[in-house]
């Protein structure tokens, strides 16, 4: 068995349209390789940052994110290899492992749906589209009528009068 450290950077962003890790993005790896009769077992992790912008707010994010991977690479003359599906098993190319594929699945599959900023994000002002958690707590766009301020003051609160 063998220990490796290394790194992969792809050309394509990895993830969803909402956060993804951008093209060009560093991804460290920490994997395990193991010789077995069929080909070679990867398994280890992947760390990375990954960039996107919350649900809600719309303003831009970073999420770190870490997967972890575990997959088999066969030989090409392997029995694996010759009775699976060609899409279902990666196959060792010239002795080379293609990595990309894998961290590309993993990484994806740990990326929110939906990412926020915070987890109570309180997304954008209806009204005015201002983000909310940059705005007074009492932030509103009611416009109070002057006239029926003053009648709200003369008889007190006339929210309590029912409506027929
Ligand atoms: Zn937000
Ligand atoms: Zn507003």
């Amino acid at each position: 068995m063998k220990t490796v450290a290394t790194s992969l950077v792809s050309n394509h962003p990895m993830g969803i349209e909402v956060i993804a890790v951008p093209a060009g993005t560093k991804v460290d790896l920490d994997l395990r390789l193991e010789s077995v009769v069929e080909g070679i077992l990867v398994s280890g992790k992947a760390f990375s940052v990954a960039e996107g912008e919350c649900a809600r707010c719309l303003i831009d994010i970073t999420r770190d994110v870490e997967a972890s991977v575990r997959e088999l690479y066969a030989f090409p003359d392997s029995t694996t290899a010759q009775t699976i599906e060609d899409d279902e098993v990666l196959i060792l190319e010239d002795d080379l492992i293609d990595l990309e594929p894998l961290v590309r699945d993993e990484l994806t599959l740990q990326l929110p749906l939906a990412p926020l900023c915070q987890p109570d994000c309180p997304g954008l002002c209806s009204v005015c589209g201002e983000r909310l958690a940059d705005l007074e707590p009492d932030h509103n766009h009611e416009i109070v009528d002057a006239r029926w301020a003053a009648l709200q003051s003369q008889f007190g609160s006339i929210s309590e009068v029912e409506e027929k």
